[in-house]
């Protein structure tokens, strides 16, 4: 949580105009213009306020598209060891691909040390690195809503073939052919929480999650696999719909969304799904508690893994959902996020005394099994 709060833009633009070491590990600072994010003491050119933008920490600068700095290295304490900088090299000269061990070994590297050597000095995994470094490329262009011939422009790369490449690897299809296809409009929206990734089409919202959320790629895969579609940066009216509702749920204006879903799913997961959208805000469940209002008692498990693969974060609230002894136990989303959304509803569902009252939704779809 300590995270969540950064100084304020203008704090943080001058400690990076005056290279101030207090603020080192507080934030981190991408620059648009060059795709590079840097540690605030880095001493290279200082970057316009324009074309600036902070991060809590490393992981977010690199899903936002942003690559670590040779100079001020973001992700390093220390000095690092050659093969540490030999796999982020290996990264860049095709940051679409997956590195296998037997790759690695065919370059020369024992994978082994080197994946401990990664982790010692980059504080966090090799694979999370790559994976992040690959999702932030794709969703540049979501992120900015832009042509792709722009992004690729803007985002300095000398041949579109990386940047297409991810983005046809994550989303599906190369967006130069997408074109015109019947496909699903995303967007990047900025939360106090982090950026979160929405879909949507005519039908309604298919998707909204955290950008960092681990199992995000594969989210988007089995999406484009069901709904046979493309996903392209675009407009949307219920991406400008979901954005303003949420905009209004994180100020603590309103509670309830009214986006219309396009839930897809089997029957039983629809089932929990639409028990979840009968929670009200400022409210918790149990996992059994769901498996009781499913008509599956004993299905707490399943209700447990249905939970989890909701495609709909915060709108159909499995954030609400928590162990029978009151403890949070897991969310996709970071646990972190999870006490604060809580704490965030009951606060302000408490504050109106509507707690019992509300119905937070209701499905487009009807589901085939729920009561
Ligand atoms: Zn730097």
């Amino acid at each position: 949580m300590s995270k969540l709060n950064l100084p304020s833009p203008e704090v943080m633009y001058r400690a990076v105009v005056d290279h101030d070491p207090a603020f080192e590990g507080i934030f981190y600072v991408g620059v648009a213009t060059t795709g590079i994010f840097c540690r605030p003491t880095c001493r290279v050119r200082t970057p316009k306020r324009k074309n600036v933008e902070f991060f809590p920490n490393t992981s977010a600068a690199l899903h936002a598209g942003y690559r670590p700095c040779r100079r001020c290295r973001p992700l390093e304490r220390g000095d690092a060891p050659p093969v540490v900088a030999k796999l982020m090299a290996e990264v860049e000269s095709e940051p679409s691909g997956r590195l296998r061990d037997a790759d690695l070994v065919r370059r020369g590297i024992d994978p082994s040390t080197a994946r401990r050597a990664f982790k010692r000095y980059c504080g966090m995994t090799f694979q999370a690195y790559h994976r992040a470094r690959r999702m932030g490329l794709a969703l540049a262009g979501v992120r900015q809503g832009k042509s792709m011939l722009d992004l690729q422009l803007d985002h300095g790369f000398e041949s579109g073939s990386g940047f297409r490449t991810a983005f046809n690897r994550l989303l599906g299809t190369a967006p130069s052919r997408a074109q015109g296809v019947d496909c699903l409009y995303a967007r990047w929206i900025e939360t106090p929480l982090g950026p979160m990734l929405a879909l949507a089409d005519d039908r309604g919202l298919a998707l909204l999650e955290f950008v960092d959320r681990r199992g995000l790629e594969r989210e988007l895969e089995t999406l484009q696999r069901r709904l046979k579609r493309s996903i392209l940066p675009g407009s949307h009216r219920y991406l400008e719909q979901i954005e303003n509702e949420l905009k209004n749920y994180f100020a603590g204006r309103r509670l309830a969304f009214d986006t219309p879903l396009a839930m897809g799913g089997s029957a039983f997961q629809r089932a929990v799904w639409n028990a979840l959208l009968a929670i009200p805000a400022g409210a918790t469940r149990s996992y059994a508690e769901i498996a009781g209002v499913v008509g599956k008692p004993s299905a707490v498990r399943a209700v447990g893994r249905a939970n989890g693969d909701n495609p709909l974060c915060l709108i159909v609230p499995c954030h609400r959902v928590i162990g029978a002894d009151g403890t949070l136990t897991g969310y996709g989303g970071g646990l972190w996020r999870k006490q604060w959304l809580l704490e965030h509803e009951r606060a302000h569902a408490g504050a109106r005394g509507q707690l019992a009252l509300r119905v937070e939704h209701r499905p487009v779809e009807a589901p085939a099994s729920a009561s």
